[in-house]
């Protein structure tokens, strides 16, 4: 019969919701674990890629509640921003493909009219999120603690955290250039997206703006946009392109003639840029301009790679050290048609001659031919351009020095010219700086994301040397995983500049509190935020009001400040039990940001005994590509996912596909075959197991009885190591693979002591309560368990019954079925009349126990005996042990590291004789071989049993 998973899911988070098992309190007996995922944003539905890090934040905490801790797991939502404000609008707007998008998610008509304010669409998604999501996934969150970024009471929580910024002089006001929607003002452009709907991967780039004075009584320059001002003294000619639109702005009482994209972007970094009037850019080609900072003449030129959404839509060109620049050159130098629509003198073209500039490691005079050349590169549209392009920058950059045609730069390092040029041609008035993003960005309102001055912008100061200094220091002792991000963390903090954070615009969340036409940007307003989840129940329940949370009264709870009030006091309790937060898990998205200023906020305000102990970055689920796909299964909506492969079978996909740090890509079949994993489990307990526990028999215990039971207490030995580092891969590798396995070999081994299939049940069904907990609710209850397993205790691993003897006899066993399958082979035999088994003689294993006590080491036997011939100490006991020893020495290597006596092992295989009969349908003898002249007897060996076959 086909398990009902949608049945037993229900029925188990029914009972756990009823039993309030995610409600954590003050436990003064008990050691308490407090865990959080990095709350989502409010970014529309979660895909199965979501529900990765936040399964694995349920399971470590059903690890920590069954092994006696308090756990407090709290949840929230992050809506602060512009997405929910984007969301409504597009619900105001009747946008075809946003309501096709949430009726496919089960919205219904009636749902969708509300989602026309913003409030209302961070309140629906909170409940998708909670009830859709977390709770349908088993998750035992203290609902109780639920708190969103835009709720009041939060806001009082943040507006306190800027006030003990700006008292410890944390922040302070500055001009920025920052990145923003022309329509929403400043957003974030980060690799999370959270603002933004495309470009996450954006950079700020500062450009140098050369002014190239044109030959004409207007005052007009035309200005190019320049990564690498030291490069000026190779300029030959100016490109623009002839397709692209220009115009004249007045700046500063100059023109200057760009692009008309550019001009539109420099009108939010410069003030009172006038637009003049557009500029036919083709008259232009073939008049001169004076370069700047060589005063000398060059040719403007007609080139179609000037992209005008780029710098200023005008290079200056610089063949000898740019591949564009040395091809564009070359192939309009081989050009009549366009020379001659553009009236050219081609020949003049042709004279125009590379200017060497720069000496870098590995290249001549000429790095940009040389380098064209050896990659094959011919035309502008060559991809490889742009690897050319940043090879030729790097060299240039690190090991370049200015050549002799530099003037006074001359004999100067590049990384050194390039400042100093930079700034001399500024002073000079022959430059300025202009800000642009390296791809394109766009909000998710749809609008341009801009670079944009703001001359008052509030920064964090997080380039405070001392914030940073103890930050560091507290991120050595944390626990971080994976390793590689630990030892990243220093230069990570190191490099963390000051952070602009807050906005001027239409935005959701807290204001500034001295300063409310400020709004806090989203990732400042989620730093400390742990700590509030100590707070927001009680706001919840209603006991404390937003009016009620003072600074007085967050300086009580949260810095022992103060006499407090008495109602603040269960508060303060709280705080001081549960903090600081032992482990925050977050996407590697928060990598260069989020994590860094949760650590660095902390240090800032919180005393040091409240610092956070961990954090655990968990890597992305992908579809092949990089995308989750539709036909792959992953982009179906949440719930639809959880119908088709059960939450179970989804929760040990993510823990046991791959290293949670490394991404994994999603395909059904994989999880599909989890899904058979469990139902397999499921069988082979309701089928087998559970009919022997309700009429099998106790009896005395067997070998085979004492190995499960050893074994079961060697696994859960492993795992509990394994959990120390969080490793929930070879937890469900030892409980959902190697466990199964060993029970296999009992029930196939003919164990069927009910006593003990009792007690290696108990523990095999609490060490699946992390990963899937219904799964192990199900089969307790079927077991005729009453008490909730996810509330029990982890097995202890009980030395006494790990029993060495047992585990070598199934070893021994093991390896005799094999070796008595190859000699059926070898004999080309289909089925045996008899085997005939030989138990080695007593003194090989009085050697090899002479040998093991004498090295005083338990490794590989054959490794033991080898190193034996070097034993001064036994050298002296005479030649007789060496002797023995190399006549041994050839077979040594076949003996297994568990090798009891020979006692022991001719009971081991006199137990297994009716099971090996069975097995292969024949007669067993077993002779000890110094009662038998056969030859196969001498193969004996300790640990290899000697094997005849009839
Ligand atoms: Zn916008």
């Amino acid at each position: 019969m086909a398990i009902e998973w949608q049945k037993i899911q229900e029925k188990w988070q029914k009972k756990w919701q009823e039993a309030e098992l995610g409600k954590a309190k003050v436990e003064k007996n008990k050691e308490k674990f407090m865990m959080i995922f990095a709350y989502p944003g409010i970014s529309g539905y979660l895909h199965v890629g979501h529900m990765r890090g936040f399964s694995y934040t349920d399971a470590i905490c059903r690890f920590k509640r069954l092994k006696g801790k308090e756990v407090l797991f709290p949840v929230g939502t992050h809506a602060s921003g512009n997405q929910a404000l984007g969301f409504a609008n597009k619900v105001k707007n009747k946008d075809e493909n946003w309501l096709t998008y949430l009726k496919n998610n089960g919205c219904s008509e009636e749902q969708i009219k509300e989602l026309v304010k913003p409030e209302a669409v961070v309140d629906y998604f909170n409940h998708v999120y909670i009830n859709d999501y977390w709770k349908k996934f088993g998750f035992l969150c203290d609902w109780d603690r639920f708190t969103c970024t835009t709720y009041p009471d939060y806001e009082k929580f943040i507006q306190w955290q800027f006030k003990k910024l700006q008292e410890k002089d944390l922040l302070i006001q500055k001009p920025y250039f920052a990145t923003a929607c022309i329509n929403c003002g400043p957003v974030a452009v980060d690799p999370s997206e959270t603002d933004i709907s495309k470009g996450g991967n954006a950079e700020k780039q500062e450009y140098t703006l050369l002014k190239f004075k044109l030959g004409n009584d207007k005052n007009d320059f035309l200005v190019a946009a320049t990564l690498r001002p030291e490069t000026i003294y190779g300029q030959t000619n100016l490109w623009v392109n002839p397709e692209a639109e220009y115009v004249r702005v007045e700046v500063e009482g100059m023109n200057w003639i760009l692009s008309r994209e550019a001009a539109d972007k420099l009108k939010y970094q410069k003030d009172d840029v006038l637009l003049k009037e557009d500029v036919d850019i083709k008259k232009l080609i073939g008049q001169t301009v004076i370069a700047p900072g060589i005063e000398r003449e060059i040719i403007i030129l007609p080139a179609k790679f000037c992209d005008p959404k780029v710098g200023s839509g005008i290079v200056t060109s610089v063949p000898s050290d740019a591949p564009y620049d040395y091809v564009a050159l070359k192939v309009l130098q081989e050009d009549s048609e366009t020379c001659k629509i553009f009236s050219l003198n081609q020949e003049e073209i042709k004279q125009i001659k590379l200017i060497p500039i720069i000496k870098s490691k590995g290249y001549g005079d000429f790095p940009a031919r040389e380098i064209v050349q050896k990659m094959g590169i011919n035309s502008l549209e060559d991809p490889k351009l742009e690897e050319a392009t940043k090879e030729i920058y790097k060299s240039g950059f690190h090991t370049g020095i200015m050549m002799d045609t530099c003037g006074k730069y001359a004999g100067k390092k590049v990384e050194e010219a390039k400042e100093l040029m930079k700034s001399e041609l500024i002073e000079k008035g022959n430059a300025d700086i202009f800000h642009d993003l390296t791809e394109e960005v766009i909000c998710r309102c749809g609008g341009d994301v801009i670079i944009k001055r703001i001359d008052d912008q509030w920064f964090i100061r997080y380039s405070d040397p001392e914030l940073t200094e103890r930050s560091k220091e507290q991120a050595k002792e944390m626990k971080i995983y994976p390793p590689e991000y630990h030892d990243n963390m220093p230069s990570v903090l190191d490099w963390f500049g000051d952070r602009a954070c807050a906005r001027l615009g239409n935005w959701l969340g807290s204001k500034l509190p001295f300063d409310d036409k400020w709004t806090v940007e989203p990732i400042s307003d989620s730093t400390l935020y742990p700590a509030y989840y100590i707070v927001s129940k009680f706001t919840k329940e209603g006991r404390l009001t937003t009016k009620d949370l003072t600074e007085e009264f967050f300086d009580y709870v949260f810095l022992s400040k103060g006499k407090g009030k008495d109602n603040w006091k269960e508060v303060k309790e709280e705080f001081d039990y549960f903090y600081p937060l032992n482990l925050n898990l977050g996407g590697k998205e928060h990598k260069t940001v989020h994590f860094p200023v949760f650590l660095m906020n902390h240090v800032a305000i919180l005393p040091e005994d409240k610092w956070p102990q961990g954090i655990f970055v968990n890597w992305w689920v992908t579809g092949k590509g990089s995308k989750i796909s539709k036909s792959k299964g992953g982009a179906v909506p949440i719930p639809e996912a959880i119908e088709k492969y059960g939450v179970d079978a989804m929760r040990l996909y993510y823990s046991h596909i791959g290293s949670p740090h490394i991404d994994v890509v999603w395909t059904e079949e994989t999880v599909f075959n989890y899904k058979s994993t469990l139902e397999r489990i499921y069988s082979v307990i309701e089928e087998l197991l559970i009919p022997i526990i309700k009429d099998g028999k106790d009896g005395k215990k067997n070998l085979i009885d004492l190995w499960l039971i050893s074994k079961i207490n060697q696994h859960i030995k492993k795992i509990n190591s394994d959990m120390q580092d969080y490793n929930l891969r070879e937890l469900s590798t030892t409980v959902y693979f190697t466990i199964y396995d060993d029970l296999r070999w009992y029930l196939r081994r003919g164990g069927e002591n009910k006593k003990v299939i009792k007690e290696f049940l108990k523990s095999w069904l609490t060490l699946m309560n992390p990963i899937t907990p219904h799964l192990s609710e199900e089969l307790n209850e079927l077991l005729g368990e009453k008490d909730l397993i996810s509330v029990s205790s982890w097995p202890d691993s009980d030395e006494n019954k790990v029993s060495l003897k047992a585990n070598a006899g199934e070893e021994l066993i093991k390896d005799l079925i094999e070796g008595m399958r190859n000699v059926l082979k070898l004999a080309k035999l289909e089925k045996a009349n008899t085997f005939t088994l030989f138990i080695a003689e007593p003194w090989l294993y009085e050697l090899y126990n002479l040998i093991s006590k004498e090295i005083k080491v338990t490794r590989n036997v054959g490794e033991i005996m080898r190193t034996v011939l070097d034993q001064e100490e036994l050298k002296m006991k005479g030649k007789e042990v060496s002797k023995i020893v190399q006549s041994l020495i050839k077979d040594v290597s076949k003996i297994p590291s568990t090798v009891t006596s020979q006692e022991e092992e001719f009971n081991a295989v006199k137990e297994a004789k009716s099971f090996l009969e069975k097995e292969f349908s024949c007669k067993i003898n077993i002779i000890l071989a110094e009662e038998s002249d056969n030859q196969k007897a001498k193969s004996a060996m300790p640990g290899k049993v000697g094997i005849l076959v009839e």
